[in-house]
């Protein structure tokens, strides 16, 4: 089939001249601890922001054993601020299991990976990629995106995930890394198809959108409210932002469990001795397929030593992120 082969072979041109080889978990030799690490940190926070942690993170714990003998508290410095502490808990429960039943190894089985807390199919297939070599698309927002759009016109369709691992010929650790990339750099959530060599067989391209314009408006399923997290903007006026971590900008990261008005109040009390004005969600999104509130609040009362940042670094951080409506 000729567009497969159209398909892989533009991404992979594209990969070698653009692909962000220089991100730390992109290293030829890599062990499954070290990308179960990253495609955590991932999870839920955007590339940039996880390139520093990741890095003090191994220094500090570089092999799942030394992560296995780390009390939460040791564990935690080392974690605070990429937010949504579940993650943290089920790395900590994860890295006791792989030592005490595992020997101290990720399994190289898809379904026992997939037993560990935290780690879903995506993950499973990200470690068997990207550390083991094997023959995985690691399926996940980006891939969903890229595949739709450029075989059906629409990032949400129906794709076969099987016949494409068997049609596509290339090291699928490579394209996984390369169908990431694009999808950060080109097709991305506003798609910059004017500048895509993809563009001449590309089905969203063809359709000029339409498609997916349409499916959208089919849709229209109900927003889960209750099970989002919430990005609270904490700001001055919009003009100040006020940063959940220091070096770059960053909103707080709440759990489902805090993504209301009186606990965004409360968590803001207790952790940091403020008083805060919480305005209603202003935006229901996915940000990397998690149903996220997007919350601004202000600070009425109490003093902060949080890092300030102005728009321009909001609105960056928001065009990295994989957002759907
Ligand atoms: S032409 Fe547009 S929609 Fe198609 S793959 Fe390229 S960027 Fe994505």
């Amino acid at each position: 089939m000729k567009i497969p082969l159209f398909f892989e072979k533009q991404l992979m041109q594209w990969f070698t001249q653009r692909g962000r080889k220089h991100l730390p978990w992109r290293k030829k030799r890599i062990t499954a601890y070290e990308v179960w690490v990253s495609e955590i940190m991932l999870q839920q926070t955007q590339v940039s922001r996880v390139i520093d942690y990741y890095t003090h993170f191994l220094k500090r714990f570089p092999t799942v054993e030394s992560l296995s003998k780390a009390t939460w508290k040791q564990f935690l410095p080392y974690y605070a601020g990429l937010g949504y502490y579940r993650r943290g808990e089920n790395m900590l429960k994860t890295a006791k299991i792989v030592v005490d039943e595992h020997h101290g190894k990720f399994p190289r089985d898809k379904k026992t990976l997939m037993k560990l807390p935290g780690v879903g199919e995506y993950t499973a297939s990200a470690i068997l990629s990207f550390a083991f070599g094997e023959d995985h698309l690691a399926w996940d927002t980006n891939l969903q995106k890229v595949f739709g759009r450029f075989f059906y016109g629409e990032k949400n369709a129906e794709v076969d995930q099987k016949i494409f691992e068997k049609k596509l010929l290339s090291d699928k650790r490579t394209l996984n890394a390369a169908i990431m990339d694009f999808s950060s750099e080109v097709c991305r959530r506003d798609p910059k198809c004017s500048e895509c060599p993809l563009k001449e067989h590309c089905e969203y391209f063809r359709t000029s959108g339409t498609l997916e314009a349409k499916s959208k408006k089919k849709r229209g399923e109900a927003f889960p409210a209750k099970d989002a997290q919430a990005y609270v903007f904490l700001h001055r006026g919009h003009r100040e932002y006020f940063s959940a971590q220091k070096q770059q900008f960053s909103p707080f990261v709440l759990p489902p469990s805090a993504n209301h008005r009186d606990a965004i109040k409360l968590y803001f009390r207790e952790k940091h001795a403020l008083l805060l004005a919480v305005r209603p969600p202003h935006k229901k999104c996915y940000v990397d397929g998690i149903p996220t509130l997007m919350i601004n609040a202000q600070i009425l009362l109490g003093k902060h030593r949080f890092a300030i940042f102005d728009k321009k670094d909001v609105r960056d951080m928001m065009e990295e992120l994989d957002i759907t409506e």
